[in-house]
């Protein structure tokens, strides 16, 4: 056996097939590098999907979860502790409203199901959201998540929530017209990015704003993904100049540690009361210390290098040979593909040294940490373009 082999049974032996046997183990990583258990290095175009803004083993979370864990591991939520105030303060500050509130979960779902549990707090029922939309994988965010397959083994899931086609702002008046003072909610994400990175087009978001405006319901974003830096602004929604009531975060804003968070801002920061919604978890210290590294890492001058790096980044995926459209902002990039061999090429790309991912057959999605250099952008472009040919080969060869 190889010890790739060895690696993947006592994989197989050990851990529920919750996600297929991972063709690869990874080691160690450094930047936008990161080493297999056999020392093959690859170029990190993925950062554990969408994760490790800041890229593997950056110095200020190395050093800022090492010191909060020596000094102070955990609290629980009946005590407090200034790692999680100092992140509350910064999101705070960058979301730009005195009223905002933050609670923190230890993950997206999590964030998704607090939010979901607030907006039934205003005392109405319905809550809208997109079909092919993905919002996790706990009953609730379950329940918010447009997408068939996934939900049909755990029906019934918590009622109330009705779809709209992700862009139609007409299909989504005429839900809310059926009974406008029962919408608790509107959730979408400003960017598609389970379902192949699919922006929503232009004005949808100021739609939803407007729509939200006139029946009372909250307008929830859902910046899981898109959020902390990703697509070159701070929050995804900022592109179209909006201001949610709620907005969900995980992770990007951990750089690998598990955190999420909820924001709210107005009535909706005050609808959680003692009692209402918790996790053992939540703001704890060590995650809240490399949350900290992150978000003082993450400034405007940062976020302005985001969208230079993904604009170059797009302009050579565009180059490449069986690209057909690049989509997406910032680093957050879909390269759509002349035909279905996503899959392959992300097989292809292990062998040649880039990680990437296949959110559809005919989609590659680019997530790279936020610090990923030009030359390493310039390498990893020539291994996924070897990666595309190799694809090609073998789908004309079978
Ligand atoms: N929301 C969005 C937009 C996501 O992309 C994801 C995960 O991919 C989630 C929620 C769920 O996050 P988690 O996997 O941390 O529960």
């Amino acid at each position: 056996m190889t010890q790739s082999d060895t690696a993947q049974s006592a994989w197989n032996a050990t851990l529920m097939n919750t996600y297929g046997t991972p063709p690869v183990t990874l080691v160690s990583g450094k930047g936008a590098h990161a080493t297999g258990e056999d020392g093959t290095d690859y170029i990190d175009l993925l950062a554990g999907i969408a994760v490790n803004s800041l890229g593997h083993a950056h110095p200020a979370i190395v050093e800022a979860v090492s010191n909060q864990i020596g000094t102070l591991g955990h609290v629980s939520n009946l005590f407090g502790s200034t790692p999680v105030v100092a992140a509350a303060e910064k999101l705070k500050a960058r979301f730009g409203d005195e009223s905002a509130r933050l609670f923190f979960c230890n993950s997206g779902g999590e964030a998704n199901e607090a939010a979901f549990k607030l907006a039934r707090l205003t005392g109405r029922f319905r809550v809208l959201a997109a079909v092919h939309g993905f919002h996790g994988r706990t009953m609730g965010s379950l329940a918010l998540t447009g997408q068939p397959e996934k939900r049909a083994p755990f029906e019934p899931l918590p009622a109330g929530v009705e779809f709209f086609d992700y862009g139609d702002l007409d299909a989504v008046r005429a839900l809310v017209a059926e009974n406008p003072s029962e919408v608790a909610a509107i959730i979408v994400e400003p960017i598609q990015g389970e379902t192949g990175v699919i922006p929503a087009p232009e004005g949808f978001l100021t739609g939803l704003r407007e729509i939200c405006d006139e029946s009372g319901a909250l307008l929830l974003i859902d910046e899981v993904q898109t959020g902390i830096g990703r697509t070159g602004d701070f929050f995804a929604f900022q592109h179209e100049g909006i201001w949610p009531d709620v907005v969900t975060m995980a992770k990007g804003l951990g750089g690998g540690l598990p955190i999420g968070a909820v924001l709210a801002r107005g009535k909706a920061a005050e609808l959680f009361t003692p009692g209402s919604h918790g996790t053992t978890f939540g703001g704890n210290p060590v995650a809240c210390a490399a949350a900290n590294a992150v978000l003082d890492t993450i400034d405007d001058d940062f976020l302005a290098e985001v969208r230079r790096k993904g604009e170059k980044l797009a302009e050579g995926l565009a180059a490449i040979d069986g690209v057909r459209e690049v989509r997406g902002r910032g680093l957050m990039l879909g390269a759509v593909l002349d035909a279905p061999v996503a899959k392959e090429a992300v097989a292809a790309g292990l062998k040649r040294g880039v990680i990437v991912n296949a959110p559809s057959a005919s989609v590659l999605r680019l997530t790279p940490p936020l610090v990923i250099t030009d030359e390493e952008i310039d390498t990893a472009l020539e291994r996924v373009a070897l990666a595309l040919r190799d694809a090609a080969e073998q789908q004309e060869g079978n």
